[in-house]
């Protein structure tokens, strides 16, 4: 059984390398058959605008929408992270996710792409060493609903990651920085839920 890695926009290649070097087989998913093969997926960091419009144009929206309903575990990254969030502020006129995170997501929050900045955060569902935090016109998760549960928080005390059963959402890039601890957190809610097994 293989990890999908929704591959249509963005940086899925790096998802797929980290997924890789932890020992998992990954699947690159650009059709609902592919979606169907996988037990949990990622979707990465991109552009949640054109992520939607693919995701709808490659019948991939409903499969989408179904396997998160039916307890998929799924991790979004900045724009995946947007693709996850039930409601999306600062959206393009007419884009959709795919929801599943109660909670409410705006884009561009940090302002434009020279605006993009690195921090360390404390994130205690992964232990005490921080986590370095690359963040690239990065949203952040601007209310949070009672189903879901914030992971961590920038300084300024808005929340940048999330978590609500089997789904996992970060405005940051862990894919990029060499940091495998979400990853790793992920695979195992891949693991417990056993899904598609
Ligand atoms: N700003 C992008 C969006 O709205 C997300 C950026 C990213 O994924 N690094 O989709």
């Amino acid at each position: 059984m293989s990890v999908g890695v929704l591959a249509l926009q963005g940086d899925f290649r790096e998802h797929a390398d980290v997924l890789r070097s932890l020992g998992s087989e990954v699947t690159l998913v650009r059709r609902p058959e592919e979606l169907a093969s996988v037990t949990g997926l990622v979707i990465p960091g991109g552009e949640s605008s054109v992520m939607d419009k693919l995701t709808r144009m490659f019948g991939l929206a409903d499969p989408l929408r179904a396997a998160v309903q039916g307890g998929m575990p799924v991790y979004g990254t900045c724009a995946g992270l947007i693709m996850l969030a039930d409601n999306v502020l600062d959206g393009i006129s007419g884009q959709q996710s795919i929801g599943g995170l109660d909670i409410s997501v705006r884009r561009n929050a940090f302002g434009s792409q020279t605006a993009s900045f690195e921090t360390d955060l404390d994130v205690p569902a992964l232990g005490e060493t921080p986590v370095h935090a690359v963040f690239i016109r990065a949203p952040v998760v601007e209310t949070i609903g009672s189903r879901a549960t914030a992971l961590a928080t920038i300084a300024d005390g808005r929340c940048v990651a999330v978590e609500q059963g089997n789904l996992l959402g970060t405005s940051f890039h862990p894919e990029i920085t060499g940091e495998y601890r979400f990853h790793e957190y992920f695979l195992q809610k891949v693991q417990t839920a056993g899904f598609g097994a």
